[in-house]
Formats: C-alpha cells, structure tokens, sequence
C-alpha cells in the first residue's frame, strides 16, 4: 500500500450529475484483522467514516466504510496511515507531576489533588476568572460538552476556547454575520450536483483529501463543472482550474469585491431571490462600485481580464458550490473575506438547493463540535450570549442560577486568554489536547508564556510534546480508537465511533478526566447535586441532544443506535436554508454581528436596525491593506500551511512512518524568479527571518507567485537531538488577528530570505502536490 502515499486521490472513478459516487474501499491492515469496529477518521475535517482493525487488543488497520455518505469508502494518506501512532512506544502512560524542575510520574490521586488544591485555593482567593482552558478540534463531543459545563457552568469562567480559534473561528464567524448562526449551509453531496465550483483560499487536494477525490471524479468524468481557484500557490486545484487567480496574500477582499462588482454590473444577480431573501444590497452594490476589474487587478496583481473570466464563469453558473479555508481565514480581513464569499453566493441565489451552496470549511475533524458545544467563543447550542433567554435556558439546562454562567462580555478568545496569562490575571491554564509551543504565533513570546513560575499548567495529551515540557501537571489521554463517542464534520455528518481498543497504561478519556476533576473539586448544581450528571459517552450524549433541541444544531433526532451499522447523519438534513428562511431574528441570532472592518460588537438594537427578520444579510466590506506588508528591510510575505501528509504539529502523523518518509522535513517554498534574483536554487539552504525570529531550511522551487515565501508549520524540536529550534515555522509569525473573528494571521508576515549555504540534492519536500517543484 505504500502506492497511496505516492498516489494521494488514488484511482478515479468518473461519474456524471446526479448519479451517486462509486464506491471504492481503501484499506491498510498490517495482517489480518481479528475484528472491525465502527468509527470515522480524525485526521481532518472531511470527517471519513472507516472501520478499525483490532488483532490481539491493538489496532492492526484501517478500512473505508463503502456505506457512508460522507467518503463511501474512500481514505486519504493521513486516514490509511495515522492509526499508527495510537500504538507509538512514546504514548503517556501515567500522570506526570513536576518536582524539582523535572517532570516525574505520578499516581492519577497524586496528580488530580494537586490540580485540585490549586483550584480551589485560586477560585477562594482570585475567583473564577483565574482560570483559563484551551482546548483542541479533535477531541470528542461528549469530552466537549462536558468540559464547557465545568468550565462555564462549574468554575464560572470566561475564558474557555480551543485552537479551533487558530483554524476554524473564521468559519463559525462569517456564517453567523451572513445568516445569523453557525451552521454549514452546504452538503457534500452538492459536489455531486454542481456545475460550478468556486474555491478560495483553499489548498483541499491535500487538506481534505477525499473530498478532492469526489471533486476529481467530476471533473475528470463526461459532464466537467468549471472550476475557478483563487490561491497565491499552484495548488492541485489550481492546476486543474478553468480559471486561477494567484491574488497577492491578503488582498482577497479587493478580488472578491470585484468579482461581486462584475456579477451586478453583467446582471448576474438573481434579482427576485435576493429582494426576498436578503438585506443590504444597496450598500453592497455601493461598496464594490470602486473595485473595477482594473483596480481589483492592481491590488491583487492578477490580471483585470482574468478577474472578468471567472466573473463569467461564476455569473453563467446554475449550481454553484462554493469551498473556504485557510487563506481566507488566516488574514487580516478573515471574516470580511470569508463573508464576500457568502455574499457571491447569496446575490447568484446559490444557497439551500442542490448543487448550490456554501462549505466555509473547517480545518479540524472535530472542530465543528466545539463551536456546537460552547467549547470556543459561544454559549452550548449556538446560543446567544447577549440574550438573557439564551443564558436562562442554558442555566436551567444546566440547574445553575444564570448569573453563574458568565456572560457579561464575549467569551475570551485563544489570542486574549494568552495574554491574560501573559499578564498574570490567568495563573491557572489547562491545555487539553493541543500544542500551542508549536502552533500558536510568535513562540518565544508563547514560550515565554508557558514557562512563567506563577502559571499553573495542566497538560492533558497522548504523547509528550513540546507544550508538555512547560507543565507542572500531565495527565494522559486517550484517544480516537481508545475511547467511545461522536464527532460531526465539515458538512454536519455525525458519526459515532466506537471503543476499540483500550487505552495504553493509565490513560484516559478526556471526558472521564474532566468528571473527576469536577467531582474532586465538589462542584454541585444549585440544589446541592453533582454538577455532570453523567458518567457514560452515552449518557453525555443524551445531555447534549436535550441542550440541541430546537437549537439550529438540533441532534434530538440522531442516536447512538441510528449512527450504529450505516452511515453518518446530518445534523439539520441535507442542506441548511432550502426554505429561504435564515435564523437572523434577535431571539434566533447566535450573535448580533460585528463592523467588520473593525470588528465593533452591534448590540441588540443595532442588530434589529437592519430589519433582517428571517432574511440573510449582505455585508459589504471595503478592502484594507494588511498591516504587516512587505517592505525594503522585510520583502516577502511568508505563508505557513500544511502538506497532504501531516497533520498540524505531527503530534500523530510524525509516529507514522509512511507519513514521515513522505514529508521527513521542513522547507521553504519560493517563486523561480524570486529563487534567481537571490542565486539560489533547488535544495539550497535559506534562512527566512522576521523581527521575531529565525528558520533554516532546504529551497523548494514552485509555481508560486512571486513575493510568496511558504513553510510548512508541522516541524517542530521534539524530534531534534540538538534541541534545534529553528524549524518551526510559528517562530517567525506574528501576534495580531483578524478583528471580527480574532482568528490570528499566518499567511502575510512580512519577511527577508538569505541564502546561507548550498544544496546537497531537492528540498524534503514531497513533488505531488503544491510543492510540486516548478
Ligand atoms: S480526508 Fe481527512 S478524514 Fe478523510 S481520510 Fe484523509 S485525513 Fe482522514
């Protein structure tokens, strides 16, 4: 099976409009399986449903589920390859306490009680906003939603969000702005219907594999949908464009603001439907006047007749389907940009009809569960924080009295609850499932964070990374394969995945972890009770599907028994919005929407002001320069992202041994002209600098677009036996984010290259995708 890491989509299998996708099982067993149990794959958010392998209590392999809506069988390298690293031989067995400086193992009584201790002596003498908890996009609902009621409802703090802040914030934010709550309006199955896909920002032939497959098999079938790409690099995906767009990073609101000028000016406005469906078309049409296909052409440096060609190809779609990621989410006008494309969509009438809709992608496979459950900056069930009926339910849901659960401000996001701990009014941090010393931007200063004597830090994680050196306490998790429960994907397919193994030494669930913590502590309901009334996955599960009801993530309806045996579900049905009615009443909005220029929270009255009442909003946005542009002394603009092989930090994927052979080391990307004007060539080492710090690697020559510089974020120092530092892409970005969705920017870092020694052969960079040399 080696093939599959050289041939990423695998085989095609072309089929027309309207037809199902073939089926096509992808398997990796190591041996014969002695059992298969249900789960899907957490390696991304495609979310592909797959069986486990089990020989002699250890995972043996993995086989595609041909029954699932969401991948009917198919698996990309990261889901054939990554279980692996459940069975490492560096997984935490047992809690870790530090003493004398060194982290030395300890008794789970040992390590809870002195979390404990903590807490309690924190929360009598500086209260509940001493507390900070950041939490991941690949854990479990049910650990989730457990974690949000002992975080908001138990301790009472506010500051409580996931490095879903870092990947997927973007995409809850822009589709709350255009629709008044979270929720992916689109379904895979649209990719079957389209005739029309319009991609931004989105590198999905290596992030979302298996979707791209789907994608594949149309354009490569009878009846080919057109493709337009906007993308600074020449993706897969670009590559088989009708029409790509190399925009200069950051300027995505000036190009799809143009795009919208040309889909009114050539009347390609479904008139009708948007008078009925929509406010704000005036001022949307008033705003993109000024960008012209010419002026849109200056500031993203792509040529005016290209802009008005995929305008053409967007303006004649009849079913458009429209993919947002990354380099939408991770600039200075993430949501601005990322509501532009919900604003294409709306004013073609492309929405709750098949073929026709929106996927604002998420990056991580779980991370729609934790925006669902309250685990990043919303109250459980998309609720409202500015409504006191929101919170009111919530307390009763919950038997607390309201004013126990925070809700005075938004609640705290990643970028600020760092600061806190920065600053000290945090000192009790738990980090559960996720490595902000590699992912987080600017990492001296996160370092700096983490190593503070007065910051209590809990780690709870499977393996040792670089996060873990920084704790007082560790506490070894379970994970996928280890433990039992349900997480939802990009397009609101639920699965359920089933225990398969046990968990290695001492290691627990997260959701287990977070009961005992709260049973420890004594935190009880208002009348006196255990405040988690579960002790079971399922139990969990029972409680969130009450805390969905009536919510627009309604799961009342999907059971443990009805994901058991067949396919995943959709939360919501197949498509959100079919019937034209959006949740933009005050008393529905998840939110009442922000200036998203600057990022100003409107209040109820300014909300009901646009009079949507059940109407989508079109939000224009004017175009604004990112802050940290180019100049003489800092001449590129550094993007940081992902390679098909590797996932985030290689946490898992770097203990796969196929995955690491495929991507073994960083690199750094640039332009061929860029390459030459600085001597340098193919597999020469550069060293890429920024005011905050260094990183060597190996020369990779593309097709990018000039003044692009590329690093991979994956590689860390865990692996070094140096202790070198100077791989890890994050030491160069910088602390700023997008102010409405306060997503931090990864992809215009201003920044110099030097040439510092020469090649020994190609970069380590794998020749298949993005990187493709040029
Ligand atoms: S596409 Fe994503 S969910 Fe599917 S197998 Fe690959 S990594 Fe796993």
């Amino acid at each position: 099976m080696a093939s599959r890491v050289d041939d990423i989509w695998g085989e095609r299998t072309p089929f027309v409009h309207g037809d199902p996708w073939p089926e096509r099982i992808d398997t990796v067993v190591d041996g014969a399986a002695e059992r298969w149990v249900q789960s899907a794959c957490v390696l991304c958010s495609n979310g592909c449903a797959l069986d486990i392998g089990v020989r002699d209590g250890r995972i043996v392999g993995v086989r595609g589920r041909g029954v699932d809506r969401v991948n009917h069988g198919r698996l990309g390298p990261k889901g054939l390859y990554g279980w692996q690293a459940n069975s490492a031989a560096d997984r935490l067995t047992q809690p870790l306490v530090r003493r004398d400086g060194q982290l030395r193992p300890a008794s789970w009584d040992e390590a809870m009680n002195l979390v404990v201790e903590r807490s309690r002596s924190l929360l009598a003498e500086r209260g509940p906003s001493a507390f900070g908890f950041y939490t991941t996009g690949q854990l479990f609902l049910e650990d989730y939603y457990t974690l949000a009621l002992v975080a908001r409802g138990g301790i009472g703090t506010n500051h409580l969000d996931g490095n879903t802040r870092l990947c997927t914030a973007t995409a809850g934010q822009a589709l709350k702005e255009s629709f008044g709550a979270d929720g992916q309006p689109g379904s895979y199955v649209d990719v079957d219907l389209a005739d029309t896909y319009f991609h931004v920002g989105i590198n999905m032939a290596e992030t979302q594999t298996v979707l791209w497959m789907r994608h594949l098999d149309r354009l490569h079938g009878p009846d080919r949908p057109r493709l337009v790409v906007i993308d600074p690099r020449r993706t897969p995906a670009a590559r088989e464009a009708d029409v790509h767009l190399a925009v200069r990073s950051g300027t995505n609101v000036a190009i799809l603001n143009a795009l919208i000028r040309e889909l009114i000016v050539n009347g390609w406005v479904d008139q009708e439907w948007v008078d009925e469906h929509t406010v704000g078309f005036t001022a949307l049409e008033k705003t993109v006047a000024e960008y012209t296909p010419e002026r849109g052409a200056e500031i993203c440096g792509v040529g005016p007749d290209d802009i008005r060609r995929a305008a053409a190809v967007l303006g004649e779609a009849e079913r458009m389907l429209t993919f947002v990621l990354q380099g939408v989410y991770q600039s200075h006008q993430a949501t601005a940009a990322a509501v532009q494309c919900n604003n294409v969509n709306l004013v073609r009438g492309m929405i709750g009809k098949p073929g026709a809709g929106i996927l604002q992608m998420n990056g991580q496979p779980t991370a729609e569960n934790t925006r669902e459950t309250g685990c990043n900056g919303d109250l459980p069930g998309f609720r409202n924080w500015q409504n006191d009926a929101h919170v009111a339910e919530l307390a009763q849901l919950w038997n607390l009295e309201t004013l126990q659960i925070p809700h005075w401000g938004p609640p705290t996001h990643a970028m600020e609850i760092f600061r806190y701990a920065e600053q000290g009014s945090i000192s009790f941090l738990w980090i559960i499932g996720t490595n902000p010393a590699m992912s987080l931007p600017e990492l001296r200063r996160i370092r700096s964070i983490l190593a503070q004597d007065r910051l209590f830090l809990v780690v709870s994680d499977a393996f040792l990374t670089e996060t873990v050196e920084y704790a007082d306490v560790v506490l070894p998790a379970a994970i996928w394969g280890e433990k039992t429960g349900t997480f939802t994907n990009a397009d609101r397919t639920v699965h359920l995945s089933e225990r398969a193994v046990e968990p290695p030494g001492e290691a627990r669930a997260d959701m287990d972890i977070f009961i005992d913590y709260a049973n420890r502590l004594g935190l009880r309901d208002k009348d006196g009770q255990p405040l988690v009334k579960w002790s079971t996955a399922e139990e969990c599960y029972r409680a969130w599907q009450e805390c969905s009801k009536g919510r627009p993530c309604d799961y009342s309806d999907i059971s443990y028994n009805g994901l058991r045996g067949g396919s995943g579900i959709q939360w919501g049905g197949e498509r959100l919005y079919s019937d034209g009615l959006f949740p933009t009443g005050a008393d529905l909005a998840e939110e009442y929407g922000h200036d998203l220029v600057t990022g100003y929270t409107f209040t109820k009255a300014e909300f009901q002001a646009l009079n949507a009442q059940r109407r989508a909003i079109l939000k224009p946005s004017k175009y604004v320069p990112p802050a940290d542009a180019p100049n003489e002394e800092f001449p590129y603009q550094l993007s940081t992202g992902r390679t098909v092989y590797h996932f985030h930090t290689r946490t898992k994927t770097g203990r796969a041994p196929e995955l690491v052979a495929a991507a073994p080391d960083v690199w750094v990307e640039m332009a061929q002209e860029d390459a030459a004007e600085l001597g340098a060539g193919e597999g020469d080492l550069l060293r890429v600098e920024t005011p905050r710090g260094v990183v060597e690697a190996r020369l990779r020559v593309t097709g990018a677009r000039r003044g692009v510089v590329f690093v991979p974020f994956h590689y860390g120092y865990w692996d070094d036996d140096d202790g070198d530092r100077t791989r890890a892409a994050n030491e160069l970005t910088i602390t700023r984010w997008d102010p409405v969705s306060k997503q931090p920017i990864f992809k215009t870092t201003a920044c110099r290259v030097l040439k510092v020694g020469d090649g020994r052969g190609p970069a380590p960079a794998p020749t298949t995708t993005a990187s493709e040399p040029a």
